[in-house]
């Protein structure tokens, strides 16, 4: 039975109870043949990043998660000369602390970066081990994921969560490394700004705001809320033609609007009656 973790991104609050969790548990604590001890500082096996996306007055922080994938076509075990990383049958990744000679060749073999680390005074790497020393003893979670207050983090078999990982997203689904960390709400980007009646000087309420891309031909549409406000959600990376219309103005075009390094907030646009 394959143990998964699945992260909410839409229910994470940025608390960071996880990764400091993961620290208590690991930090002096032996847990070899799982793991020798984290060290107190410079290690984050399960690391929360704030990002905060767009600019003032369209604001908004979400949060990253890094950890190692426990992927099934895992590459850093292949890269690893001394055989010192293996899968468990319950699909969790361990890297074998007393066989680790200190190459470092897992690191650039993993595509996801930062989730193993190099403990120089040991000489040996790093990473979660889904606090497997735990799970053998008859725990049902880990400790990052028994310590999530809002039920962000959840840890699991695979079969009790079917129905949840059939609609979960993956870090970098185009590699075939079949990880067991699933996600949910991962961040799309998003198109935002305010739209006002320039000889009124107010608001421009329902107008509909639309971005196309041209590549694609994909559109989405919103309507300014009462303070002229729209924000144009779940979009994929790319670039955008945005349409600004109502009956009776002069339809606004802008764009090209590039959203595929960040978020992008247009500010102020006005309108002129027609
Ligand atoms: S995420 Fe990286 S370290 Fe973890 S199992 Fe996959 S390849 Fe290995
Ligand atoms: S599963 Fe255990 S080892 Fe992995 S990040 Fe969570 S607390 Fe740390
Ligand atoms: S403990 Fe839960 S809510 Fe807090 S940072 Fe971690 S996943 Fe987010």
């Amino acid at each position: 039975m394959g143990k998964v973790m699945i992260i909410d991104l839409a229910i994470c609050n940025g608390c960071y109870n996880c990764q400091i969790a993961c620290k208590d548990e690991h930090v002096v604590n032996d847990w070899a043949p799982i793991a020798r001890p984290q060290p107190d500082t410079g290690q984050f096996w399960t690391k929360v990043t704030d990002m905060v996306r767009g600019s003032v007055p369209k604001v908004q922080v979400t949060y990253h998660h890094s950890i190692c994938q426990h992927c099934d076509e895992a590459p850093c075990i292949e890269a690893c000369p001394e055989q010192a990383i293996y899968k468990r049958p319950d699909g969790i990744v361990i890297l074998d602390p007393d066989k680790c000679r200190g190459h470092q060749l897992c690191i650039p073999a993993c595509p996801y970066p930062g989730v193993i680390y190099f403990n120089h005074d040991l000489n040996i790497a790093q990473k979660c081990t889904f606090c497997a020393h735990l799970i053998d003893k008859g725990w049902k979670e880990t400790r990052c994921s028994d310590a999530c207050p809002t039920g962000a983090f959840t840890f699991g078999d695979e079969e009790d969560f079917k129905e949840v990982i059939a609609k979960a997203e993956l870090l970098k689904p185009e590699l075939p490394t079949r990880p067991r960390v699933y996600y949910l709400n991962l961040p799309k980007k998003w198109i935002a700004g305010e739209v006002f009646d320039k000889e009124a000087d107010e608001c421009a309420e329902d107008v509909t705001v639309t971005a196309t891309n041209p590549a694609t031909g994909k559109k989405c549409a919103t309507r300014t809320d009462g303070y002229g406000d729209f924000w144009l959600k779940d979009l994929a990376d790319g670039s955008y033609d945005i349409q600004v219309e109502k009956a009776g103005y002069v339809t606004q075009k802008l764009g090209p609007v590039d959203v595929t390094k960040e978020d992008v907030n247009l500010g102020e646009i006005a309108l002129v009656k027609a």
